[in-house]
């Protein structure tokens, strides 16, 4: 298939919420294909579809590291259906280039997609793993909520934008995220 531009943060696309995939066709395996191409040209761990420009729910995900080899998938239509737990840790998005901040993800979740071949599967990412946080970061993509949204220092998160010379922070986007807060302030 073909590697993709990669829309960076700014572009409208990235805030608009995707539609449901009603039949998994060949318009999207190529779709699927078209975000495996970019997301490894581009060393990511996932990619969404609205990141290409098409405002779809679909996303990939390649969780794998050195130690922890694992495959790579992909998730139609997913609902994350259980979440538990808070952690906080650096994120990055290949829509906002060489720029990381601190993010609130559930330490925990469960989420119900379906794959490639318009299979149902359920799966488990646990202890805020990557595959955890990656899961909510991709998620995110596709009801246009990026991860800066959940940032912990709106001001830090606004000078790392800078930096790297990307548009500020969406005020009115930002999550307040109580659950998270209070699960954080347990530990
Ligand atoms: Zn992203």
């Amino acid at each position: 298939m073909a590697v993709k531009k990669v829309l960076k943060y700014g572009e409208p696309t990235l805030r608009e919420p995707s539609k449901e995939v009603h039949k998994v066709s060949r318009k999207i395996t190529d779709l699927v294909q078209d975000l495996f191409d970019t997301m490894y040209t581009c060393n990511g761990v996932g990619l969404a579809a609205p990141q290409i420009g098409v405002n779809l729910r679909v996303f990939v995900i390649d969780a794998s590291t050195k130690n922890n080899p694992m495959k790579p998938m992909v998730f139609i239509n997913p609902k994350i259906i259980k979440k538990s737990g808070a952690i906080i840790e650096d994120e990055g998005c290949l829509s906002f280039p060489e720029a990381y901040t601190p993010v609130r993800r559930y330490k925990n979740v469960t989420v119900k997609a379906m794959d490639v071949n318009g299979r149902t599967f359920l799966l488990e990412a646990k202890d805020g793993c990557l595959l955890a946080r990656a899961i909510q970061h991709e998620n995110d993509h596709l009801d246009g909520v990026l991860f800066i949204d959940h940032c912990t220092n709106r001001f830090e998160a606004d000078e790392i934008l800078k930096k790297h010379k990307l548009p500020p922070i969406d005020e009115d986007k930002l999550l307040s995220e109580p659950d998270l807060e209070a699960e954080l302030n347990n530990d």
